[in-house]
């Protein structure tokens, strides 16, 4: 990742300055280079992932989830060849045959912990508050102490050097498995790490599909999420889309258009009550 070396450069200037001020402000491009080098992951992934898939924001956490949901070694380091020559045999090959094959080195992906990129995160940020007092005497002053920012400082750039030494970064490589959602947008996921009855949301940004994963042996199905409701003049039910009822605030109403009669119909979420009487 060459354009950690920028990154680098910055914090290292800012560290030699020394002052409260430039410290602080290193603390603050530390805590920057870190979401990037997770985000940029991410962004990656977003081929195997919808955005509302991710749930939470923080750097560790979004990694995770690329870990367990796109690919098992997004944050690993590993050394991605390619034969030099097209293969011409048919079929399987024997692990002789595969050693055999002279390879061109097409990049390194360098790895990472996301624990310990979240740790470092959490220490730097937390020189970019003021301390909250805790008791009358506790002085209340914008700048941490200099010493312990200082070395959490170092222990990034330490990190961030080596990360710096990284050619390319991937999504991964597995068999993937792929549906059209009803919005004609094509999703793909990592086949060995769906699992059975998980949600997934559709790729797409402005759709609001959500679909179920049936995992039957080798067999992997989606089921379209969704409620069905009956139209209010012909009886006839319409499935709508899960997610944007769910969401429906009290008191907010929705409404659709009868796919048989052709009627607005409208609904909303009510609040019920009973009693549970002694035969129940
Ligand atoms: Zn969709
Ligand atoms: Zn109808």
């Amino acid at each position: 990742m060459w354009w950690l070396k920028t990154n680098i450069e910055r914090i290292s200037k800012l560290r030699a300055e020394g002052s409260k001020e430039s410290l602080t402000y290193a603390a603050l491009e530390c805590r920057l280079a870190i979401e990037r080098v997770c985000y940029e992951r991410l962004s990656l992934a977003h081929d195997y992932i919808s955005h509302d898939d991710i749930r939470r924001w923080q750097p560790k956490d979004i990694v995770n989830i690329l870990i367990q949901e796109v690919d098992s070694t997004i944050a690993s380091s590993y050394t991605f060849s390619i034969g030099k020559e097209p293969i011409s045999k048919e079929g399987d090959r024997t692990q002789e045959e595969c050693e055999a094959i002279e390879y061109v080195q097409v990049g390194s992906q360098v790895g990472f912990d996301p624990k310990k990129m979240g740790e470092l995160w959490h220490a730097v940020s937390s020189f970019l508050h003021v301390k909250v007092p805790k008791k009358k005497d506790d002085s209340v002053t914008e700048y941490g102490n200099p010493d312990a920012l200082v070395k959490k400082i170092d222990e990034v750039l330490v990190e961030l050097e080596r990360l710096s030494e990284g050619t390319l970064i991937a999504s991964g490589l597995g068999e993937t498995v792929s549906f059209t959602c009803w919005c004609g947008t094509t999703n793909v996921r990592r086949a060995s790490l769906l699992k059975d009855n998980q949600t997934i949301n559709c790729v797409n940004q402005n759709c609001y599909e959500r679909w179920k994963v049936e995992i039957n042996g080798s067999e992997i199905g989606f089921v379209r999420k969704e409620i069905n409701i009956a139209c209010r003049s012909c009886s006839v039910k319409n499935p709508l889309p899960e997610k944007p009822l769910s969401e429906l605030k009290r008191g907010q109403a929705g409404e659709f258009i009868c796919s048989e009669c052709g009627k607005t119909n409208f609904f909303m979420w009510r609040l019920y009550s009973a009693v549970k009487d002694d035969a129940q």
